[in-house]
């Protein structure tokens, strides 16, 4: 019964669209570039990053990498996110989380300009998402609402259900779908009967971090049913939050895993660092 929303054309969508305003932006005189920090060696950071790097040589975004040792301080940190908070040629500043053991990312969070706060993490720019005031929008929820538009998926009216509260997926989500009308429930680990809340879902959200989390019993025909999850079965394979096969059947539109929110959350993380030139620029 489902369409599958497929996050690679979407993705695709959205970058075509940004690295024609790049290319714009450059006939004018306007370079665009992304500042990524990292540090210490997280694998799986690293990948991040690297995939982060591509996509802005893809778009034509020059990229800054910054690679500081694990045992990087605290003060050394906030001294670089001061330096490229000052630099006029740097856009966009992301420091890649989560950090090691000993630093304090929130007051890192704190120290990026709110003008180059590309992760949309910033106390100001989360506010401004609560006001529906805002430029810069975490990249994942910003990517699903890419999708519901490019699959002309209506939230007005609709009763919408997040599963998951993080500040980056969860919360963020809800206040997006909450602009568009829908009626919001964001569930978390204390909600009571789970079932009966997700099974009232016309577009259901699963940012939960657990694999099969969402099972075919806890959703409505006909519903819609976006996966943010990326986890790891037994075989190691990557997975989402959503029994897939047994939802698929149910689901008016699904996201796959792999295929589906994942592939967003970069091109949107583009899209926002061409928003932060175009601000800085007097272009927006
Ligand atoms: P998180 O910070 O760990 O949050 C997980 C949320 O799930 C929490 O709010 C938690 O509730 C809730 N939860 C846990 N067990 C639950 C249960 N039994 N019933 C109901 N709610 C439950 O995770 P996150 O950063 O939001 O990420 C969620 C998933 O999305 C992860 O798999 C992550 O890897 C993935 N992710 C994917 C992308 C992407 O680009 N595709 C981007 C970001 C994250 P409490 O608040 O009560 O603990």
């Amino acid at each position: 019964m489902s369409n599958i929303i497929d996050g690679k054309v979407v993705s695709a969508a959205v970058k075509d669209r940004v690295a024609n305003e790049v290319k714009a932006l450059g006939d004018k005189g306007v370079s665009v570039c992304l500042a990524v920090i990292l540090v210490g060696d997280d694998p799986a950071s690293k990948i991040y990053v690297a995939n982060k790097k591509k996509a802005c040589e893809q778009l034509g975004i020059i990229s800054k990498e910054y690679v500081l040792p694990a045992n990087t301080c605290q003060e050394d940190l906030l001294a670089l996110v001061n330096q490229l908070n000052n630099d006029k040629t740097v856009n966009g500043i992301l420091c890649q989380l989560p950090l090691p053991k000993g630093l304090d990312e929130k007051a890192v969070i704190a120290a990026i300009s709110a003008d180059k706060d590309v992760d949309a993490f910033h106390p100001v720019n989360v506010g401004k998402i609560m006001i529906g005031d805002y430029d810069f929008v975490p990249c994942t929820p910003a990517g699903i609402m890419e999708m519901l538009k490019y699959y002309n998926i209506d939230v007005n009216g609709k009763e919408c259900v997040v599963i998951g509260r993080s500040n980056i997926v969860g919360k963020p989500m809800g206040m997006l779908l909450l602009h568009k009308n829908g009626t919001v429930t964001i569930a978390h680990s204390r909600t009571k009967d789970l079932k009966s809340v997700t099974s009232k879902a016309d577009i259901l959200v699963a940012a939960v971090g657990k694999a099969n989390f969402v099972t075919a019993d806890m959703v409505k025909d006909g519903a819609v049913v976006i996966d943010v999850g990326m986890n790891r079965n037994a075989d190691g394979k990557l997975c989402g939050d959503v029994d897939f096969a047994a939802v698929e059947p149910k689901a008016s539109y699904i996201t796959p895993v792999p295929g589906g929110v994942g592939p967003m959350t970069i091109a949107m993380l583009m899209q926002n660092t061409l928003t932060a030139a175009k601000r800085q620029n007097n272009l927006d």
